[in-house]
């Protein structure tokens, strides 16, 4: 991409990346459904506050948030310290429905990310609910994407988790020969550089693959990550060093203190419950946010009157 990368073009003309009319202030999205994942995604979201020097929106989909969370919004936001804005998206009719809610979720991650976000924001960094933050995602915000439109973090290569090598499906077989020696990166935290991805139509590049691939119900098992992953040659992902995704299903233990965000990935191996995991994983300091933000939805509920 090089000399005609659009992102230098308007980097040269003094723009600043992700510049929302507000370029200190740190873009993130993120989606939950379900009393658990909303308990999650709040926990992540003071995870990043503690660890970002700059200030932070986050984007949130509406669409699978309870009535509580809705209406808790302005005062998390203001607790937090912090700005919330709801996004909500129907369905396109003609793209394929998803019945498994699981499934659902996975395609409203990344198959609307051009059209989602109003067009002043330019870039916006992804991150799953059940994750743990650890470093300052204004790192990932100021980063050089390299002229590619998505940036996301390999399964742990340099260090991985032994016990796990035998779930690696990209590693061989069909994967491996599509992948052609780029690596099969992890779905649970990404950059999106929008005004790149929008230019070139990777919307509809993503949308209309996943059409034709998901007339067979069981390709895209992992359809957030499988979708990105399968048309690297076609919409490049580059690789961010890998100390930006930890997580103990793949990654060996020797690597999890300089971990800068730490996701609870399913263990094929254990099966432990995502709870437990946190519990686990997360140990001191997730269980003081959790009860810090236990306390604040108790303050909503015993004091009614006031204004949610
Ligand atoms: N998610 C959700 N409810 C669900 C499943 C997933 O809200 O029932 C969202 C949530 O943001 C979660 C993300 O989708 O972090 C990805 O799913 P998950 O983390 O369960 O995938 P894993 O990390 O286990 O592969
Ligand atoms: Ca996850």
């Amino acid at each position: 991409l090089g000399a005609h990368n659009p992102l230098r073009a308007l980097a040269d003309a003094g723009w600043e990346a992700g510049s929302e009319g507000d370029g200190d202030t740190v873009h993130v999205f993120s989606l939950a459904s379900g009393l658990l994942y909303e308990r999650f995604l709040r926990i992540m979201m003071r995870t990043v506050l503690q660890r970002t020097k700059s200030r932070v929106k986050f984007w949130l989909l509406a669409n699978f948030l309870s009535p509580t969370f809705r209406a808790a919004t302005a005062r998390l936001a203001a607790a937090l310290g912090c700005e919330i804005e709801l996004v909500e998206y129907a369905w396109p009719p003609w793209l394929r429905a998803q019945t498994e809610k699981q499934r659902l979720i996975w395609g409203f991650k990344v198959l609307f990310l051009d059209v989602l976000f109003p067009l002043s924001l330019k870039r916006v960094i992804y991150i799953d609910a059940d994750q743990i933050v650890q470093g300052d995602v204004g790192e990932l915000w100021r980063l050089d994407l390299g002229g590619a439109a998505v940036g996301m973090t390999p399964f742990c290569q340099d260090a991985p988790n032994e016990a796990t090598m035998g779930f690696r499906f990209w590693a061989d077989g069909y994967w491996k020969g599509h992948l052609g020696g780029r690596p099969y990166h992890i779905s649970a935290l990404f950059v999106v550089d929008l005004e790149l991805f929008r230019a070139a139509g990777f919307g509809d590049m993503y949308r209309d693959t996943y059409n034709a691939l998901t007339a067979d119900p069981n390709s895209l098992s992992n359809l957030d990550q499988d979708l990105p992953n399968y048309l690297q040659a076609a919409a490049p992902i580059h690789s961010l060093p890998e100390a930006w995704l930890w997580c103990e299903t793949w990654c060996s233990k020797s690597t999890k203190a300089a971990a800068k965000t730490i996701d609870l990935c399913n263990n094929p191996l254990t099966k432990e419950p995502k709870l437990d995991q946190a519990q686990r994983i997360g140990g001191a300091r997730w269980a003081e946010i959790d009860a810090e933000m236990e306390t604040l939805l108790a303050g909503d509920k015993s004091s009614p009157k006031e204004e949610l």
